[in-house]
Parts: C-alpha cells; sequence; structure tokens
C-alpha cells in the first residue's frame, strides 16, 4: 500500500499509444491511496482503508508514477569503447577511429569474444542499475553478434538475464545493425541474414520484434526492406533505427511495412515527421545520443501537434549514449525535443509501454501492473526541471518493494 502520494498517471483506458493532445493530459490524484496486490494494483483512491496486514509506504508530499519503460536499449555488450571516446574528444574523426579498430565492430569483436554467461551477467548488472533508477520494463536489443551463432548467443542471454530478474525484460533481434566485413561484401552479408540468420532466430524465437539500422555505411534502405519484408511475413513486428544521421526515406518505408515504431528522427525533415504522425508507427525519441554525440536532436513538435505518438527511451549503449536513466533521458526530451514535462512523462510509461505491446503497465490504473516509482519530487515537472541528480526515492516491482523508501 502507498498512502497519501500525489498519483500521476496517464490516462487510463487507452488502447495504444497515446496521440497528439492526449499525450500531455496526465490524470493527476492528490493524497491517494494506492492498493496493490498478486503483483497487480487493485484499487486507487482517494484516502482509502488499508488492510492491517499490509506493506506500507507513506508517499506524503511525495510524487508517484508508474515506473519507467524503457523501450530502446542495447543494454547487453561486453567491452567498453573508453579508448575510442578519449580518441574523439581530443578531435579524431570517425576514420581515424574506424582504423584503431573503433565503432560497432570493436563491441562486436568483444561481444563474440565473450561467453554467454559473461553477457547474461553484466546485462543482470545493468539491470539492476536500471530498476534502481525506477525502470521495471526494458527492451534489450542484440545486434552485436553479427553471426547467426553470435545474434542467438545474444537473444539467448538477454533470455537468461531477464529469467532471474524482478522487472521485464523484452528482446529485439536487432538483425541489420552494421555490415560484417568477414562476409566478403555487403551483399553476401546482407543475404546471409536474410536466408540464414532470420529463420534460425524465428525458430527460436517466434514472433521477436525485428530491427534494422538504416544508415549509410550501415544498412541500405533497400537491404531494410528486403529484411523487413521478410520479417513481417514470418510473423514479427518491425522496429526501425531511421534518419539519426541521414534521411534515407526510411521512414516513410517503414511505415508503408507498418512498422511499430520508428526510432531516432534526429535527421527527419518536418514533412517527413507529418508523415509519421499520419500513421500508426510511434516515433521513439532517444536524446541521450545528441547529449553524448554531437548536440543533436529530433524535433518532435511536428509529431504531436500533427496528432502523432510519441515515446522516449535512453538507448543505453556502450558506443553513443551511455545512459540508463530515464530521469535523464526526460530532462533531455523536454529542453531538447520540445516535450513537455507531461507529455514527456507519458512516453517514458504508457506510450513506451505501447511500443513494446504492453497495456498492462506504464499507467496507475486498477489491474495494471504493480509497477510504481515513487519520486522525491512533490511536483511532476521536477523529473524533468532538475537533471544529474537522483530522484527516485523507491521502486515498486511486480508488487515487491525492490528498493525501500529512502525517506522512510
Ligand atoms: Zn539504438
Amino acid at each position: 500500500v502507498i498512502r497519501h502520494a500525489r498519483v500521476v498517471t496517464p490516462a487510463p483506458g487507452t488502447a495504444g499509444a497515446r496521440r497528439g493532445r492526449e499525450i500531455g493530459r496526465l490524470q493527476v490524484l492528490d493524497n491517494a491511496t494506492v492498493l496493490c496486490a498478486g503483483g497487480r494494483i487493485d484499487r486507487v483512491e482517494p484516502g482509502g482503508a488499508v488492510p492491517a496486514a499490509a506493506v506500507e509506504i507513506d508517499a506524503r508530499g511525495r510524487v508517484l508514477l508508474p515506473a519507467f519503460v524503457d523501450c530502446h536499449t542495447h543494454a547487453c555488450w561486453a567491452g567498453d569503447r573508453l579508448d575510442e571516446w578519449e580518441m574523439k574528444r581530443k578531435g579524431a574523426s570517425y576514420l581515424d577511429i574506424l582504423r584503431a579498430g573503433g565503432g560497432i565492430m570493436s563491441t562486436v569483436r568483444a561481444v563474440r569474444a565473450a561467453s554467454r554467461e559473461a553477457l547474461a551477467h553484466d546485462l543482470r548488472s545493468r539491470l539492476d542499475v536500471m530498476l534502481n533508477e525506477g525502470t521495471t520494463t526494458v527492451e534489450v536489443k542484440s545486434g552485436y553478434g553479427l553471426t547467426t551463432d553470435d545474434e542467438l548467443k545474444m537473444v539467448r542471454a538477454i533470455r537468461d538475464a531477464a529469467a532471474t530478474w524482478p522487472g521485464t525484460v523484452v528482446p529485439t533481434a536487432l538483425l541489420g545493425h552494421a555490415i560484417d566485413p568477414a562476409a566478403g561484401s555487403a551483399a553476401a552479408f546482407v543475404d546471409r541474414v536474410i536466408e540464414e540468420t532470420l529463420p534460425a532466430v524465428s525458430a527460436e524465437f517466434p514472433g521477436i520484434a525485428v530491427d534494422a539500422f538504416c544508415e549509410n555505411g550501415a544498412w541500405s534502405l533497400a537491404d531494410c526492406a528486403r529484411l523487413f519484408e521478410r520479417a513481417r511475413a514470418a510473423g514479427h513486428p518491425i522496429r526501425v533505427h531511421a534518419d539519426q544521421f541521414t534521411a534515407l526515406g526510411m521512414l516513410e518505408e517503414a511505415v508503408r511495412l507498418g512498422a511499430v515504431s520508428v526510432d531516432h528522427l534526429e535527421a527527419s525533415t518536418p514533412q517527413g515527421l507529418v508523415t509519421l504522425a499520419a500513421s500508426a508507427a510511434v516515433g521513439v525519441l532517444l536524446p541521450c545520443c545528441g547529449f553524448h554525440l554531437d548536440g543533436r536532436y529530433a524535433g518532435a513538435r511536428p509529431l504531436v501537434d500533427g496528432g502523432g505518438a510519441v515515446a522516449l527511451a535512453t538507448n543505453l549503449n556502450p558506443g553513443s549514449a551511455p545512459c540508463s536513466s530515464i530521469p535523464m533521458a526526460v530532462a533531455l526530451a523536454v529542453r531538447h525535443c520540445g516535450l513537455s514535462a507531461s507529455e514527456a512523462i507519458t512516453a517514458a510509461t504508457a506510450n513506451a509501454a505501447a511500443v513494446l505491446g504492453m497495456p498492462d503497465r506504464g499507467i496507475i490504473a486498477p489491474g495494471a501492473r504493480a509497477d510504481l516509482v515513487l519520486l522525491r519530487h512533490r511536483d511532476e515537472r521536477l523529473l524533468a526541471y532538475e537533471f544529474g541528480g537522483d530522484p527516485v526515492d523507491a521502486v515498486v516491482c511486480g508488487g515487491r518493494v525492490t528498493r525501500p523508501d529512502r525517506a522512510g
């Protein structure tokens, strides 16, 4: 039982992602009681009687939100890119770093050398950090294996790490992340992924979302379209990294293919965002990338004002976004992507849950999973206003207190 809380939640009762003006409409209940039972939220009411045997948190004067849903991460990796980062800070170019063996391929080499157990162990440690930061549902992508065996190893490691974690992990097969130079040519590699890796992943992980990174130097528009057509025919939801550095037409193609989400959008044209707004796909903002890399952010206003759906994620990865904090992503999205604090809260809860096809979380309502985060703040806007600290006082995951109340 959480008593005397300022309960703030995206309004319940919407099927799928909140769109347009709805995104900024939060339901607020002051001095309310939230009762959880059997891992679910049982009742939300003003005042409210408390069962004698209940575990109780007195949230007086503080904001209770649905726990965060991080719908885009690369949290499974090995090694680090610290030397590369230091080179970049000293002015090294992308090509310098590539020649020194850096970039995605350096993480690919480290992942290939790591055992499934080591990958699962490191991922599990990162998940625990995220849980403490208020995130109870996390999407984790493969994509640093590139060969069929190494991609399967990654998805299995993600499943292994999830098995003992109190929260929920949703794996995604990022089959189109980079081009493996060892395959001989880009065409040979893409053929192998489509003819060999995709069927192997389909057989072991039916229905897993399939993702690709459409960019110059990564996967071309035509190759992504080929992969996605085949993935869709095999029953996989489609997600895509589009318009991070270059608008190659992937956003429009993703809409045509019925993608669940189009992620990044830093280089999208206003017209592209209007097209996305008119579609069922959710635009996923990843502002930690802009903060770490180059100061470029997606402008979300045309998407939201056009009646579209927007979600927000950390993009946690060792290259472009070494950040697992949703509060940090919220702070950045409000400063740089044009979201209001209320919109950013919906984007990181109910709408992120919609991207993952999980309508039972990201809201505080009877029947929803009892995943809750208690902030030390009296006003939810402080979540966006302050940055760099630790605003989380307590975390409830599946009805259990996983981070005891700091003020209790
Ligand atoms: Zn990503």
